[in-house]
């Protein structure tokens, strides 16, 4: 279910001759009837340009979708995956992020939107859960990059890359010191899946993300040095709220989810979507 705020059908274009395979244009704000086994419930847009388009859409998909989505969950009795996020822990003082820490969101701030709307559904989630016995899963995803993404997707993995293919500067917000930890989509969609097959009893929220901690610097000249790209770098202002650290600590993923850990690294996670990113822009 897909209401192409961000998404696009060219990216399942290929899965729509399986007969097994069925879509539905739907906007998860609206209450959707239907029958299933498991719910993923991944809908909001994660990039900060695009959830900070329209802020109280951002909310509604956040909130309502969670609302719509667990009341599903509880009529016909399916299990429900969470697709939470790091943003739960805001610009965080403890680092790196277990599942236990509370988090430090500005409640106010242009990231609340996404950082609260995301917050709010995990209470929903675990009050569902508590109040009607929802079967339910909160997994906490950090920054994911990989095939597929929009070309003007805004996040920093996708820009970087479509800069330095095109020779055109590569724009580092604030000094570049500021770390993410990223993690390759396949490596995600294991432990989401893991997450989703586990035993009843583990209902999370648990950190899906790669430990292995860059600067924007750093990831700006790994990918300057795959693409062998002549782009300069050049500074925007950093943007209001930027989390100056982010790290998932993974001991509960490794314990709870069969070992489960990224298998994928940075380099070579980097090379697979410069080659997706590469072939798309000269299709254009
Ligand atoms: N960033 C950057 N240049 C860009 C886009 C993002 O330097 O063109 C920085 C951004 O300020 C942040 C980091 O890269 O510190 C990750 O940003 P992104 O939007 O990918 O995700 P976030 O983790 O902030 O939600």
């Amino acid at each position: 279910m897909d209401n192409y705020f961000t998404g696009s059908k060219s990216n399942i274009v290929h899965l729509m001759d399986n007969p097994y395979f069925e879509l539905v244009r739907h906007d998860v704000t609206h209450p959707y009837f239907v029958e299933v086994d498991e719910i993923y419930n991944l809908a909001c847009p994660a990039s900060p340009v695009h959830y900070q388009y329209n802020p109280i859409k951002t909310i509604k998909t956040s909130v309502m979708g969670a609302i719509n989505m667990l009341g599903l969950a509880k009529r016909i009795k399916a299990k429900i995956l969470q697709a939470s996020t790091s943003e739960v822990y805001g610009d965080p003082l403890i680092h790196p992020q277990p599942e236990s820490y509370w988090g430090n969101v500005n409640p106010i701030g242009i990231r609340s939107c996404y950082d609260e709307g995301k917050r709010c559904a995990e209470s929903l989630f675990l009050n569902y859960h508590r109040q009607n016995d929802v079967n339910i899963k909160i997994i906490r995803i950090f920054n994911t990059y990989g095939p597929r993404m929009h070309p003007n997707d805004g996040r920093v993995v996708s820009n970087f890359i479509v800069q330095a293919l095109q020779n055109q500067p590569i724009t580092i917000f604030g000094d570049g010191t500021q770390t993410r930890s990223f993690q390759y989509v396949d490596d995600l969609l294991e432990g989401m899946t893991r997450m989703m097959d586990t035993n009843d009893e583990f209902i999370g929220p648990v950190n899906i993300g790669n430990p292995n901690e860059f600067s924007m610097l750093e990831l700006a000249n790994e990918i300057l040095s795959i693409t062998g790209s002549s782009s300069n770098i050049i500074h925007h202002p950093l943007p209001e709220d930027d989390p100056t650290q982010r790290q998932p600590d993974i001991n509960l993923a490794k314990e709870k989810l069969n070992n489960w850990e990224p298998e994928v690294q940075l380099r070579q996670g980097l090379e697979k979507t410069i080659q997706y990113f590469d072939q798309l822009l000269k299709s254009r």
